[in-house]
């Protein structure tokens, strides 16, 4: 059963030593003794680390070690190695959504750095830019806003990104991180050349392709298994000033996938947009699910009576960008953008577009997050279900899924878009759909709930419907993965990762053997 089909309560485990306060005293006592240069929280100011995004699970950490550097966090896991039943979370951001970064009466890492902006930190310190060699080192628990924020005065950004930037390097790294870049540079994983890593047994590992290669591609995409990534080196790019977001709209799936699987096949920069993603949406005047999800300016809203007669229930959207680089604006972005657009099939007149400038773009969910913690949506609990599926299977999973299930939407963004497999390491611990597609496509469903009573799905119902998905996917032998996977028992762990199960469980006994590690992910139990 997949965790997130169910609401959790979770049951209780043992408490550390499996014997109460004595315990948990010596447990105090023991992380006092270790004089470690940062802080550590117990009690009610530990209660945010057994909450998530997610909002549906609720845990209760021992305690929140803040720490300072890599030899804390070393010192912590291996005192943890002391205690029988203590397990080990870092936490980064929290963003997960079936409290994959929780540890029940465990010991959480809080590797999220303070930000310049929110909460007072210094940036500085956690993002090092190195110009001459295009890349930057950055902290494990850097949020991915700070790092663009780092870079941008460079003139250079990462090449790979994810939608939302509040998300911290470690975090996305230990699963993938993905978004419109990815069809070229691939996700954020392949976009690291070296880290440092504390593993199971407290030893800080400085790794990369060539040094300790298995440590450096276990962690990519390892889910927080094998070690707290501390630091990453990461790939940098000239970044352009401004940018043009162009979505256009499809009718039909068919159309829709060839038009963006070509943009996908133009891998070369210069060549194609620089961002590709897409998303499928209800032909209704739904405000949420429906057409005024599409218009990027209220000046030029979405005009439902250019929508073929022939439309079905959704319709989807191909979202792209083009950077500026250095054409002349606007006559040059013009004709690049025609050109382009030109080549495609999608509804006439229904194309919206809009220059802004490159931060502004990359922090654009940031305005939606603004918006939703008014209304009190971020703050409700999120269903969400993230997969990959094979492309030769899209068809049947648009006719079956969109179509039928989702045919009224999910309350938020439904994401659809391809990406190719030559651009993922073989070699890192993501798992990818089975099979001989050079294309996959992510699909996405971010669904959201209301605070208040209203006429949408409940929680429940939208964690039942996510299990009805998967059913008719297994059903109809659509060939697919989860991303950002979350699952309760050890066989379908052991489905999920197919034949690199043993890989990944050889990879756990050289640097987690004793199982302290994110807990949370459900895959291993602590061992002595
Ligand atoms: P957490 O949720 O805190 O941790 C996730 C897992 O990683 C846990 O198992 C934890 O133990 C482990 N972990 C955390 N830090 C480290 C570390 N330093 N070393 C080792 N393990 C660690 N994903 C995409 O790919 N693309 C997107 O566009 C995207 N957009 C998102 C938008 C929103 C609003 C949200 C909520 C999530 C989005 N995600 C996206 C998913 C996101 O990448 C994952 O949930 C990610 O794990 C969250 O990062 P975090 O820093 O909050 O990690």
């Amino acid at each position: 059963m997949i965790a997130y089909l169910e609401r959790v309560s979770i049951p209780e485990p043992e408490q550390p030593t499996g014997s109460g306060n004595d315990e948990v005293l010596t447990l105090r006592n023991g992380l006092e003794d270790l004089q470690l240069q940062g802080g550590v929280e117990f009690g009610s100011t530990a209660a945010y680390a057994g909450k998530d995004f997610g909002g549906m699970q609720l845990t209760k950490p021992l305690a929140v070690i803040k720490p300072t550097g890599s030899e804390d966090i070393a010192k912590v896991i291996k005192l943890a190695s002391r205690f029988p039943n203590l397990t080990v979370a870092a936490r980064g951001n929290g963003h997960s959504v079936n409290g994959q970064a929780m540890a029940h009466h465990g010991l959480i890492i809080d590797m999220k750095k303070s930000s310049v902006d929110n909460y007072g930190g210094n940036s500085q310190d956690e993002v090092d830019v190195h110009p001459q060699s295009g890349c930057a080192d950055v902290a494990g628990g850097a949020l991915w806003a700070d790092v663009l924020k780092r870079c941008v005065p460079y003139g250079l950004a990462p090449r790979s990104w994810t939608d939302y930037l509040d998300l911290t390097v470690g975090g996305t790294l230990s699963q993938a991180g993905v978004s419109g870049q990815s069809f070229r540079y691939g996700p954020q994983s392949s976009n690291v050349t070296e880290l440092e890593v504390v593993t199971g047994t407290g030893e800080i590992v400085t790794c990369s392709g060539s040094e300790n290669p298995e440590v450096f591609f276990g962690v990519l995409g390892g889910l927080g298994q094998f070690g707290v990534i501390t630091r990453a080196r990461i790939l940098l790019q000239p970044c352009p000033k401004m940018v043009r977001w162009i979505r256009v709209v499809y009718s039909e799936f068919s159309e829709f996938a060839r038009d963006a699987e070509f943009l996908v096949s133009l891998e070369k920069e210069g060549d194609s947009f620089d961002y590709v993603e897409g998303f499928m949406f209800v032909n209704s005047d739904d405000p949420v699910n429906g057409w005024p999800s599409v218009q990027l300016d209220p000046n030029h809203p979405f005009e439902p009576t250019r929508i073929p007669k022939c439309a079905g229930p959704v319709l989807y959207c191909l979202e792209v960008v083009l950077h500026h680089r250095d054409y002349v604006f606007p006559t040059t972005v013009d004709t690049v953008v025609d050109k382009l657009l030109g080549q495609l099939e999608y509804c006439e007149d229904l194309k919206f577009q809009l220059d802004l400038s490159y931060v502004d773009f990359l922090s654009r969910v940031k305005v939606a997050e603004k918006e939703a913690k008014a209304s009190g949506i971020w703050d409700a609990p999120h269903p969400w279900l993230n997969m990959f599926v094979a492309k030769s299977d899209m068809p049947e999973f648009d006719r079956l899924i969109f179509n039928d299930i989702l045919r009224h939407g999910v309350g938020g963004p439904i994401l659809v878009y391809p990406l190719n497999r030559s651009k993922w390491n073989s070699r890192t611990s993501v798992v990818l759909p089975d099979g001989g597609d050079d294309v996959f496509y992510l699909v996405a469903l971010l669904r959201c709930t209301s605070p208040f009573p209203n006429s949408g799905l409940s929680v429940e119902e939208m964690i039942a419907q996510n299990r009805e998905i998967l059913q008719c996917c297994r059903r109809n032998g659509i060939n697919y993965k989860l991303y950002l996977p979350s699952y309760n028992s050890r066989q379908e762990w052991e489905q999920h990762f197919g034949n690199q199960w043993s890989r990944f469980k050889e990879r756990k006994a050289s640097f987690d053997p004793m199982a302290i590690l994110s807990p949370g992910q459900k895959i291993f139990t602590r061992n002595q």
